[in-house]
C-alpha cells in the first residue's frame, strides 16, 4: 500500500471561525481499508482531552475513519466500532475514555445539550463527533477538524487540521 502521508507544517496557517487551523495531514485513500489504517495512524497524534470534528457528506467515510481511530485508542478490533447514528453516542475503552458521537439525527440545541458533550471532554476523553458542523460553535472547542471529500466510488480525500484557539 502506498502512503502519501504529508506533514505540511510549513504551509501558511489558515484562519477559521475557531481560530487558527494548521493542516497536519492530507491523504487520498483508495479503499475503506486504507481509510481505517489512516485512522490508526491519526490516533497516535491525538492527545486527550481532545475533541475531533468530522465533516463531510453522507458516505464520505467519517465512520470508516473513526473505526481506525477508535480501534487503535481503545485496543479493540475495528469490527466492534459501529455507527452511533441511532444511539447518538458510543463509549469505548476501559474507563470510557473514547466517545464516538453522531449528531446527524439531532434536531436542535436542546437535544444537543442533553448529550453532555462538555462533560465528556472535561473527563479527559477523546470525543469524536460526526456532523458537528450542524451546530456552529455550540459544542466543545475542537482541537482537530477532519474534512472528508468524496472523489470517486473508492476514493476519498481526507484533510486533517489542528485548530488552535
Ligand atoms: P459517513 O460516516 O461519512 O456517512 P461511512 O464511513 O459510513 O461514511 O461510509 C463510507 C462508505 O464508503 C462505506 O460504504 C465504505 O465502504 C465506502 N468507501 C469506499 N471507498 C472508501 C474510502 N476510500 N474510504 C472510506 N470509505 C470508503
Ligand atoms: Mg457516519
Amino acid at each position: 500500500m502506498t502512503h502519501t502521508l504529508m506533514d505540511s507544517g510549513g504551509q501558511r496557517p489558515l484562519r477559521s471561525a475557531e481560530g487558527h487551523a494548521r493542516i497536519l495531514f492530507q491523504r487520498v485513500t483508495h479503499s475503506p481499508e486504507e481509510t481505517v489504517s489512516f485512522g490508526r495512524e491519526l490516533a497516535r497524534e491525538l492527545q486527550p482531552p481532545c475533541t475531533v470534528l468530522l465533516e463531510g457528506e453522507l458516505g464520505s467515510g467519517k465512520t470508516t475513519l473513526v473505526k481506525g481511530i477508535v480501534a487503535s485508542l481503545a485496543c479493540i478490533p475495528e469490527e466492534e466500532v459501529t455507527s452511533p447514528s441511532f444511539t447518538l453516542v458510543h463509549e469505548y475503552g476501559d474507563q470510557g475514555k473514547v466517545y464516538h458521537v453522531d449528531l446527524y439525527r439531532i434536531e436542535g440545541g436542546r437535544d444537543l445539550s442533553t448529550l453532555g458533550l462538555d462533560d465528556l471532554v472535561g473527563e479527559g476523553a477523546t470525543v469524536l463527533i460526526e456532523w458537528g458542523e450542524k451546530f456552529g460553535g455550540d459544542f466543545p472547542e475542537p482541537c482537530v477538524r477532519i474534512r472528508l471529500e468524496y472523489l470517486g466510488s473508492d476514493e476519498r480525500r481526507i484533510i486533517v487540521e489542528r485548530v488552535e484557539a
